[in-house]
């Protein structure tokens, strides 16, 4: 499915109920909040609407568990209308039957006003949980879902499953995975960074949306674990994201920069670098105001590498501004 919005940017929207952890994870994601500072937030009254400086906007909506939902609540094609993904946030910690009946009424709702929405269900807050019960929760949570669709009809419905933490990667990973599902160019970009690893001899490169630290592609070879972690690390290394917000700066005949090229992809300013990183060494080059790329590689590294890297990621660059215009 398409994004909806005119922009192009994909929406998403976090629903739960109160304490599921909806503001934390909004937080922790997009605003750098330490996870451990979580405790003290207040939590979501009603809808907040966000538009981040990232490839994507996101909007979240407390269930307002005392109404009847048939309603107003749903009654909303301004609410819904140009949601892309509904991400279900249900507190794995809690008794969940409760917040299992909300999401299955919510999920036969959109099956039959909005059936393009996907919804992403993230069995949030596992850290706490031994690895037998989280495994039972998810599967259970899993059963009673997909029970409710099939009793109604709905055998293929856009409904996945995460089970996430705002105390590892595995919000960001979701978050990723979600993402990837609302951009059409994705397999474009896959070939892409494919063919770069595979002329450079790069392991594992990401195509990163900064802000978030959410990964809008990556080459098709398996994920090893803690390279996700190696790669999103070094972005708070080496990229000052204070300059995500000022990338637009007037320049000196008073238009933006990005005024000054057609598709908002300039060199002037982006960041390239390369360093050993323990056994690896890590690139990273911002593609455009909110992407960057990283590659992790081994040990044999160099700098006549780093120029061969250069040439391809810039034909790279190249590439991705034809296909993926406004990003
Ligand atoms: P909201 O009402 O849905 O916005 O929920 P909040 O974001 O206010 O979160 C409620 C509580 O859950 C806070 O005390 C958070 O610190 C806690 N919390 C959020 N995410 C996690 C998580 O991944 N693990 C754990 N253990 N606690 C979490």
């Amino acid at each position: 499915p398409n994004s909806r919005a005119q922009d192009g940017k994909p929406r998403l929207m976090l629903m739960g109920q109160k304490r599921s952890g909806k503001s934390s994870i909004s937080s922790v994601v997009f605003h750098k909040l330490p996870p451990s500072e979580t405790l003290y937030l207040e939590t979501t009254t009603h809808i907040t609407k966000y538009s981040v400086h990232s490839i994507l906007d996101f909007a979240i909506y407390d269930l307002p568990g005392h109404i009847n939902y048939l309603d107003d609540a749903y009654d909303d094609e301004a609410t819904f209308g140009e949601v892309d993904a509904v991400i279900w946030v249900i507190d794995a910690q809690d008794e969940y039957l409760d917040a299992i009946n909300a999401l299955n009424r919510t999920v036969l709702i959109l099956q039959s006003r909005f059936p393009t929405i996907n919804v992403e269900v993230f069995v949030h807050k596992v850290d706490g949980l031994s690895e037998d019960y989280k495994s039972d929760t998810f599967r259970d949570i899993i059963q009673r879902v997909q029970d409710e669709l099939s009793d109604a009809g709905y055998d293929n419905a856009p409904v996945s499953f995460y089970q996430t933490s705002i105390f590892d990667d595995s919000i960001f990973e979701a978050f990723s995975k979600v993402i990837q599902k609302l951009i059409p160019q994705l397999p474009t970009l896959e070939s892409l960074l494919n063919s770069l690893c595979s002329n450079c001899r790069i392991e594992k490169a990401y195509l990163f949306d900064v802000l978030s630290k959410i990964y809008i592609a990556t080459d098709t070879s398996p994920t090893d674990i803690g390279s996700y972690e190696i790669c999103s690390g070094y972005i708070d290394v080496v990229v000052d994201i204070s300059e995500i917000y000022g990338w637009d700066r007037p320049t000196e005949n008073g238009h933006t920069a990005d005024e000054d090229t057609e598709d908002g992809m300039q060199d002037g300013e982006s960041l390239i670098t390369m360093e050993k990183k323990g056994n690896n060494y890590l690139y990273l080059r911002e593609i455009n105001k909110y992407l960057a790329l990283i590659c992790l590689m081994g040990e044999d590294s160099n700098s006549e590498k780093k120029v061969l890297i250069d040439y391809n990621v810039g034909v790279f660059k190249e590439a991705l501004s034809k296909i993926f215009p406004g990003a």
